[in-house]
């Protein structure tokens, strides 16, 4: 056992949740170095949030195009996609967000080693055949895509791979129901790609408030997302110009892409766990206390790797917190309710706290205020989204324990309630806050 280490640190993954313990390690003398196989940014600036958002920005035109006429402005131009462009800008985009991550980390004073890093012993880490000591370890590597084992699964491809193809597909077929397949719908479908979405469940979002869920499913179908529900994929075959997607339902859909978007996985496996004591819970992820500590003293894991919430803010959170108690002495810990998030799906999904089915658990009575409405934006624009907004409200103490909201802006709107929830407002100070008109967020203090 060394006495002397050639690092503090050594976090695997400069991703999210790894990039800010180094960086902050760092700015706080510690000696720290981290590995990364791939781009800086990790999966979220790389091929996650962050080109997602930009293709849901694209695909959104269609509908303004569409709205500019009922506001008087006539298009004497004609207006087509090029899928290159979107790609190429994203990319350049994404190329300055690396060298963003690369500058804050060197000027924290971290040591950035590029290489897959695999764990020897508790406190030796080989990178490109290279040994480095350190006194702790974090484990940040993330998450990977989950296919199934299905015929043809070749043919498939994964969120890594659709925003770098080479040509638009004309038609699609995504599979699954979570956050990637519907955000994906949506964005296939704006770009004017003909889409089709198969779920093996009779809900899509199944963890999100059931009414919302059939909300935006409802708002996908209109836009023109065919949703086969209750639906399994039997195999994919490829023939000289197309792919074939065959149904349990006896059905075959001809398509020119297989997009799978069911899960994710720890990324646990070559790692060297083997070396060391850490345990693995389901789905790879490993397991850790409550200061993010594995069954291993001297190493920790934070972020997509734990399964705890798969979310950006969430690792960074986590980060802060390790941060804090190993070098602060400060032993907070992250809190896990009322974490507000989104779906990027067309029409958005954003939500905090508890939905009915869950605080009928938790509270003898609740009251549920909703609203449904059709958004100002919508009159002239003759587009027919709606916008609906549901509130759960505690009886006896008036706490408002849930917001949800699917609509035109739902995740800017639903960051700004999470605050008022996590500080404990009631419906009486919803009420009393004056309204922003004309907003759909006024809608929310005005609940009856
Ligand atoms: P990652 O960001 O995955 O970073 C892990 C890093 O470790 C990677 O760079 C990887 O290359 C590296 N690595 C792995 N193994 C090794 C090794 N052995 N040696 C060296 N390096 C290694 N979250 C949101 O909050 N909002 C969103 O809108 C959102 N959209 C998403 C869209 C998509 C398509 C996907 C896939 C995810 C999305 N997420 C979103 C989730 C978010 O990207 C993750 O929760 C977040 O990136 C997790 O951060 P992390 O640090 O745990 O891991
Ligand atoms: P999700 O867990 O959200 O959804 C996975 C989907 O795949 C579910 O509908 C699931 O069905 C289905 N599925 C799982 N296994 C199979 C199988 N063998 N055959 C068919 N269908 C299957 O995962 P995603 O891949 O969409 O996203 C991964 C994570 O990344 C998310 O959970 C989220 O935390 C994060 N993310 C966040 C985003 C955001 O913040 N906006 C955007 C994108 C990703 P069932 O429900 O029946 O189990």
């Amino acid at each position: 056992m060394p006495t002397s280490f050639d690092f503090d640190l050594l976090v695997i993954g400069a991703g999210s949740g790894g990039v800010r313990t180094a960086r902050i390690a760092a700015s706080k003398g510690k000696r720290v170095a981290i590995a990364e196989v791939s781009d800086l940014g990790g999966t979220c600036v790389n091929v996650g949030c962050v080109p997602k958002k930009l293709f849901v920005y694209a695909s959104q035109f269609p509908e303004l195009f569409h709205a500019s006429q009922g506001y008087g402005w006539h298009q004497n131009y004609s207006t087509s996609f090029d899928w290159n462009t979107l790609r190429d800008n994203k990319n350049a985009e994404i190329s300055r967000l690396n060298g963003i991550y690369q500058k804050l980390l060197k000027d924290s004073g971290a040591t950035i080693i590029q290489g897959r890093a695999k764990i020897e012993a508790p406190q030796r880490v080989s990178i490109n055949g290279v040994n480095y000591t350190a006194e702790r370890i974090l484990i940040a590597t993330g998450g990977w895509p989950f296919i199934p084992e299905i015929p043809g699964k070749e043919f498939a491809i994964s969120s890594n791979e659709i925003f770098n193809l080479d040509q638009q597909p004309k038609k699609a077929v995504i599979v699954g129901g979570g956050y990637i397949a519907v955000e994906f719908a949506g964005i296939l479908n704006g770009l004017g790609v003909e889409t089709e979405l198969i779920y093996r469940g009779n809900q899509l979002l199944k963890t999100f408030y059931h009414d919302c869920s059939v909300k935006v499913t409802e708002g996908m179908i209109d836009k023109g997302v065919r949703v086969h529900l209750n639906t399994h994929v039997i195999s994919i075959s490829k023939s000289q110009h197309s792919l074939s997607v065959r149904l349990d339902n006896d059905n075959t859909i001809a398509t020119d892409m297989v997009l799978y978007a069911t899960g994710r996985i720890a990324n646990t496996d070559e790692l060297g766990l083997e070396n060391t004591a850490v345990t693995l819970g389901p789905n790879k992820a490993i397991v850790v206390d409550d200061n993010y500590r594995t069954k291993e003293p001297s190493i920790y894991a934070i972020g997509d790797v734990i399964d705890r919430v798969q979310l950006t803010p969430v690792a960074i959170k986590e980060a802060m917190v390790l941060i804090n108690h190993l070098y602060a002495e400060n032993n907070d810990s992250v809190d896990y309710t009322n974490i507000p998030t989104a779906v990027f799906s067309q029409p958005e999904l954003a939500t905090v706290g508890l939905n009915e089915e869950q605080a009928k658990l938790q509270y003898n009575e609740i009251q549920v205020y909703r609203s449904d409405f059709k958004p100002m934006f919508e009159t002239l624009g003759q587009g027919s989204e709606r916008t609906f907004i549901k509130m759960i409200v505690d009886k006896a103490t008036d706490r408002v324990l849930g917001c949800h909201m699917v609509g035109h802006h739902a995740a800017e709107i639903i960051q700004g309630i999470a605050i008022a929830i996590k500080a404990g407002a009631t419906k009486s100070q919803f009420d009393a806050t004056i309204g922003i008109h004309p907003s759909t967020a006024e809608e929310f203090v005005t609940l009856k």
